[in-house]
């Protein structure tokens, strides 16, 4: 019937209300004084002692009221304690029953036990006037109003109905909606009061969820008003605010903070500019601001209705990441340098300007080369390396200065570009300035090596010179001063374009060749010492151009290797001279040189299996011959492949020993067999005591650790006389005992040399 007063509103709002019952005790005691004087009026008028009960009735209830209202007071219960309320509501209602009663039994008793007239108006009037202090006072209280009217209402109809007359039947009806109304209309008052309760309540439990969305924001928010002022900020804006300027901004004009950011100088004037533009113009937009400290904001503006809410966000983190990613894909991770593509991005855009300008300006493109970086790497190991290419960088950034865009090709190469118009001689000293700076050794984590570099530049006036035109032309130039000996710089001229197209010529050239089996063999005689007998032969490939007549394998051989084409001719080189050494003494060997880049390949071993399995040629009457420079390059390949050929009994020989590294650590690492030591030690032992000294060493180095030592390039019999006498050399191979022949002359001279073999070959002198 009704919903309890305590379930229908928030606890604060119940107890407030129980307490308003209890609260105004002079009110209750004027009430009770009216009700007590007008019922002893009424029982004077009547004479009827019931009335005096009834006032007795009015002074006792009121008297326990009055007590109970103190006690209230005292009692002091809290805000929220509903329970305590309750207890007190139950009482009130206790209380208000009694009264009602007594009220209405006044009202009863001048209906029906006297018969007066003033008596019935004074006990309705005065009845009537307390219900609607009652129900305007306790309309909050739903259970305790209803049973009030309820006694009052059925008690006063009663005695109206029990006077039996038609005027009173008509006020029992008539007053019995009219007391009903009262409800209701405590009920709507309670019902305006609740929805301003609870309206008050979501006010403030909405107020309490934007604060603590504000509060919890990733983003700085501040709202202005239609004045411009800041009307609303959360603590991060607050703090972002901090950070731009120093002050007390909430209540201020948003201009006033703006100027004082720009003026402090935290915020750009430009950036400043625009944001104060967006707000005026009251669109929706996003800003995006670099402070000067370095951090960054996004700033977005959306104004509705005259106000304009900042949103302020932190995108320091993100510009950061973004920087990052940038940076990883345009610089190179080891030396921090630009990367082949972020130089190419720059430099053809500077071209492209260089084009259009038409000036008589040159574009100069250098590439440095570190010389040997393979050796470094594969005997110092990779973080040395690494360390040697970062500080390499570091050298050439100090050496180049600003006006030149540095990047790192890859590998141990770097590349510089120059647009700004300058002299070949100008360009010349900045090579020169650029070798200079690897003169001082490095000292690479305690470790003292000297590296230089080879350089290669292009100074270009030609407009039509591209990028890749002009890195083909530096790279020709690079390429000149390596096989001129490295660690100098050269300059590109139009000759090595020419010899550039020359080898190009001959690329396609010997591709044809080689199909068509164009290249031919020579063996050059490998000598005992002791003996003077052939012991074995070298097989050397030659190439006799129709046009361009003999073409020397110093030529032919690295362009083989360059376009791929060199496992061809290592293939046919093989299957040709263990076939022909098959004709040979038993005792004689045939010797085949070989790549680095046959290693890397890695069939070498399937091709020697091959051709001895063709030829028929017991495994021992072969030796593979290997550079010191391809053992460098393919190291780790050539350690499995000569363990596969010398566990078969193949020989293998380390070529032109003492022009590389003369490294011996190779030389323990690898089953060598034998050591050929480079002509280049032979040609002065005759005028300088000290190179035949050097021989003698090199020459029982290798005896040392058990090979077989050929001397290389012995083309007089000088030469040959202190070989014998001062070295512990076993073989001897060189003009003096034969030319590299073609196959039938070369076993003549073997047959010959079996024959006699003391006998020298002297007619033989030419080459073959
Ligand atoms: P190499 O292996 O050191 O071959 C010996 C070279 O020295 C030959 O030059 C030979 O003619 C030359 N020579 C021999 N005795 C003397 C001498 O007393 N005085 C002088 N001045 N030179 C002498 P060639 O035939 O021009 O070969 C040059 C290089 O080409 C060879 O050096 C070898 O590295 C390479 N080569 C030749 N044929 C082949 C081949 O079939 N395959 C591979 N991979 N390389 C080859
Ligand atoms: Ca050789
Ligand atoms: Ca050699």
């Amino acid at each position: 019937m009704f919903t309890p007063a305590r379930k229908s509103m928030p606890a604060i709002d119940y107890v407030s209300i129980v307490r308003s019952v209890y609260n105004d005790r002079r009110a209750m005691v004027v009430g009770a004084f009216a009700c007590v004087l007008c019922t002893c009026v009424t029982g004077y008028l009547t004479g009827s002692l019931i009335f005096y009960a009834i006032a007795a009735g009015f002074v006792i209830s009121a008297t326990f009221r009055y007590i109970d209202m103190t006690r209230f007071k005292n009692a002091n219960i809290g805000q929220t304690d509903v329970d305590a309320a309750a207890r007190w509501e139950v009482r009130a209602t206790y209380h208000a029953a009694i009264f009602a009663f007594l009220a209405s039994f006044w009202c009863f008793s001048s209906f029906v036990f006297v018969n007066s007239p003033f008596a019935e108006l004074l006990s309705m009037s005065t009845t009537v006037a307390c219900m609607v202090g009652i129900v305007t006072r306790n309309f909050g209280l739903d259970r305790l109003l209803t049973i009030q009217l309820a006694i009052a209402v059925t008690l006063i109809m009663v005695g109206l109905l029990l006077k039996n007359d038609g005027y009173h039947w008509f006020l029992a009806f008539t007053l019995f909606p009219i007391l009903i109304a009262f409800r209701f209309l405590a009920a709507d008052v309670r019902a305006i009061l609740l929805s301003a309760v609870h309206g008050r309540v979501e006010a403030s439990r909405l107020a309490e969820e934007l604060d603590a969305a504000l509060d919890t924001m990733q983003h700085g928010l501040c709202m202005l008003d239609e004045n411009g002022i800041i009307a609303l900020v959360n603590d991060r804006a607050l703090a972002t605010f901090a950070e731009f300027a120093p002050g007390e901004w909430e209540g201020k004009p948003f201009v006033e903070f703006i100027a004082a950011a720009t003026s402090v100088g935290t915020l750009p004037r430009a950036a400043a500019d625009e944001l104060l533009r967006d707000n005026e113009q009251q669109t929706s937009s996003k800003v995006i601001l670099q402070l000067t400290n370095d951090r960054h904001y996004e700033v977005t503006t959306s104004s509705r209705q005259s106000r304009t809410v900042l949103l302020f966000e932190d995108i320091t983190e993100r510009v950061k990441a973004a920087e990052r990613i940038t940076f990883m894909a345009r610089y190179d991770a080891l030396t921090g340098l630009p990367n082949r593509g972020y130089f190419t991005e720059r430099v053809e855009a500077d071209l492209k300007r260089w084009r259009q300008s038409k000036t008589k300006d040159m574009a100069t493109l250098m590439i440095i080369d570190v010389d040997d970086f393979k050796h470094v790497n594969d005997t110092q190991g990779h973080l040395i390396g690494d360390r040697l290419l970062i500080e390499s960088a570091e050298r050439l950034k100090h050496a180049l200065g600003e006006k030149s865009i540095l990047a790192r090709l890859g590998g141990d190469e770097f590349i510089v570009y120059r647009g700004a118009a300058e002299t070949e001689e100008q360009v010349m000293n900045d090579a020169q300035t650029v070798l200079a700076a690897f003169r001082a050794p490095f000292d690479l984590f305690g470790e003292h090596l000297s590296v230089n570099v080879s350089v290669g530049i292009v100074s270009s006036s030609h407009h039509d010179d591209d990028l890749s035109m002009l890195m083909t032309k530096a790279d020709l130039a690079l390429y000149k001063s390596k096989s001129q000996g490295k660690a100098q710089s050269q300059m590109f001229h139009d000759d090595m374009d020419v010899e550039y197209r020359y080898r190009q010529r001959l690329k396609t050239e010997l591709r044809e060749t080689i199909a068509n089996g164009g290249l031919t063999l020579a063996y050059q005689p490998v000598i005992d010492l002791k003996s003077r007998r052939v012991v074995g032969c070298e097989a050397l490939a030659r190439w006799h151009h129709p046009e361009l007549g003999t073409i020397p394998p110093s030529v032919f051989i690295p362009i083989a290797e360059e376009s791929g084409l060199i496992s061809e001719i290592s293939r046919w080189v093989l299957m040709t001279a263990t076939a022909e050494c098959q004709n040979w003494p038993d005792e004689v060997h045939v010797a085949v040189n070989i790549s680095a880049k046959d290693l890397r390949s890695g069939d070498v071993a399937q091709m020697v299996g091959t051709a001895l399995a063709s030829s028929g040629l017991p495994p021992r009457r072969l030796e593979i011959e290997v550079t010191e420079t391809a053992v460098i390059e393919e190291r780790e390949a050539a350690g499995v492949i000569f363990k596969t050929l010398t566990a078969q009994g193949i020989g293998i020989a380390l070529d032109d020993f003492g022009t590389g590294y003369s490294s011996l650590s190779y030389l323990q690492a690898l089953p060598f067999t034998k050591l050929k030591i480079d002509r280049s030690f032979m040609m002065d032992i005759v005028n300088n005591p000290k190179s035949l000294k050097l021989l003698a060493n090199v020459a029982r180095l290798g005896k040392d650790i058990g090979l077989t030592v050929t001397g290389e390039g012995i083309e007089t019999e000088e030469q040959l006389a202190l070989v014998a006498a001062h070295t512990e050399i076993d073989q001897i191979q060189g003009y003096l005992f034969g030319v590299p022949l073609p196959r039938r002359d070369v076993f003549e001279l073997i047959v010959r040399l079996s024959a006699a073999p003391s006998a020298v070959a002297e007619p033989k002198r030419k080459r073959g």
